[in-house]
């Protein structure tokens, strides 16, 4: 228990739900709160830690260069604001205003969600094709590349993709229509993981810059992220997210990660999304632990605590059944089906005390899920208890 949730008189949450933001994500590995606490005190030139950054993430996804942002969202503002002004200091100190320059981002319809605010943040304008008749059973087509290419023209900055499992068309073949038409590719892969493969599987395919959660399955500090990608775009995003309150004849930021500029440029469209030295800390060593970490070992446990938590409800007044992972070694989840009553009893867990959280989208006939990678054993068996108490 959080001593300090108490004496600010917050209640704390048993997370059911997985990596969600709005209860605070995730639980931050103890060796990334240690990282944090051991460089609070000292002083660097963030832009070196970011070059050093950059290394362990080029190496990590197979991506020329990467960046610590905060969070996926902050990273895909970063990836547009990158493909509108690229190398132009004009452009970057204009931004979000974007007259002149190609601003357009063509997304698949199908691929259109709320973070796709993020892009136009940068002063992008989101251009959306094809249909949604596959996903809504009212037709045989999706998304068609050949739309994609329709759609691209002189205001094209970039095209845009959202990376799940079942997304259509398949990225490698976006990619090449895009890259066809010398447009970059972004890939908003926040909660792609695990597996760790998938930190190299959207570079593979092609895409020019790619965005991660640090604080879902890596589980880094809450408000980081990773942008990986092309060297020219990832020094663009560096660029407009530095600090640049410095004298230019004094101002050397470093070549792995900004070489070559043109002049200080004035505080980016990203200044708002400043990264400490301890994010970047705490990121750099869970990004690392989540690498060491043996991925059948930790599917097992998840495994395991899924059985536990169906275990648990065997004579509850509820449907369940333990769901697979979208991807080998991803997470698993308990899916718990409660009928009609089912946003009652996700009410009610909410209001117990103390409050149970699990991932509910509004749908009875869906049921809600059991994520149980933010739950201790403990925890798990009293959800469980919980839910069979309430149902
Ligand atoms: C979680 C998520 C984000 C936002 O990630 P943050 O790291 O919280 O900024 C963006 N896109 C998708 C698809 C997500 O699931």
């Amino acid at each position: 228990m959080a001593e300090l949730f108490a004496d600010l008189g917050v209640t704390e949450v048993i997370n059911a739900a997985g990596t969600k933001t709005r209860i605070g994500g995730t639980r931050l590995r103890p060796e990334a709160a240690a990282a944090m606490e051991s460089v609070a005190g000292s002083f660097v030139p963030v832009a070196q830690l970011q070059a050093a950054a950059s290394e362990r993430i080029a190496a990590a996804t197979g991506a020329d260069r990467g960046y610590v942002t905060t969070g996926a969202s902050a990273a895909l503002t970063l990836a547009a604001a990158a493909c509108i002004a690229g190398d132009d200091l004009g452009v970057m100190a204009r931004l979000p205003d974007t007259g002149g320059v190609a601003d357009e981002i063509v997304m698949p319809r199908s691929h259109r969600v709320a973070y796709d605010h993020a892009l136009r943040l940068a002063g992008a304008t989101v251009v959306d094709v094809g249909t949604a008749d596959r996903t809504l059973g009212a037709g045989a087509t999706n998304v068609e590349p050949w739309e994609i290419a329709d759609a691209i023209g002189e205001e094209t900055a970039a095209v845009g993709y959202v990376a799940r499992p079942e997304t259509e068309p398949p990225l490698a073949e976006v990619c090449r229509v895009a890259h066809d038409h010398d447009v970059p590719v972004v890939v908003d892969a926040a909660a792609e993981l695990p597996p760790a493969a998938n930190l190299s599987r959207f570079v593979d395919a092609g895409a020019d810059l790619v965005a991660f959660s640090g604080g879902k399955a890596i589980r880094g500090p809450q408000s980081t992220g990773i942008l990986a990608g092309r060297a020219d775009l990832v020094r663009s995003a560096a660029l407009q997210h530095l600090d640049m309150d410095a004298v230019e004849a004094l101002w050397d930021p470093p070549a792995a990660l900004v070489d070559d500029p043109d002049g200080v440029p004035r505080h980016g469209i990203g200044r708002g999304f400043k990264v400490g030295r301890e994010e970047l800390a705490g990121l750099l060593v869970a990004l690392e632990a989540f690498l060491d970490e043996d991925e059948a070992d930790r599917a097992a446990e998840w495994r395991a605590r899924c059985e536990r938590l169906r275990d648990g409800l065997a004579d509850a007044a509820v449907e369940v059944h333990v769901e697979d992972a979208d991807y080998e070694h991803g997470t698993p989840g308990v899916r718990v089906h409660a009928g009609e009553g089912t946003t009652a009893l996700v009410g009610r867990l909410q209001d117990d005390d103390p409050p149970i959280y699990v991932s509910y989208a509004g749908r009875p006939a869906d049921g809600f899920l059991l994520n149980p990678l933010n739950l201790t054993d403990d925890e798990a068996d009293y959800v469980a208890e919980r839910i069979a108490a309430l149902a």
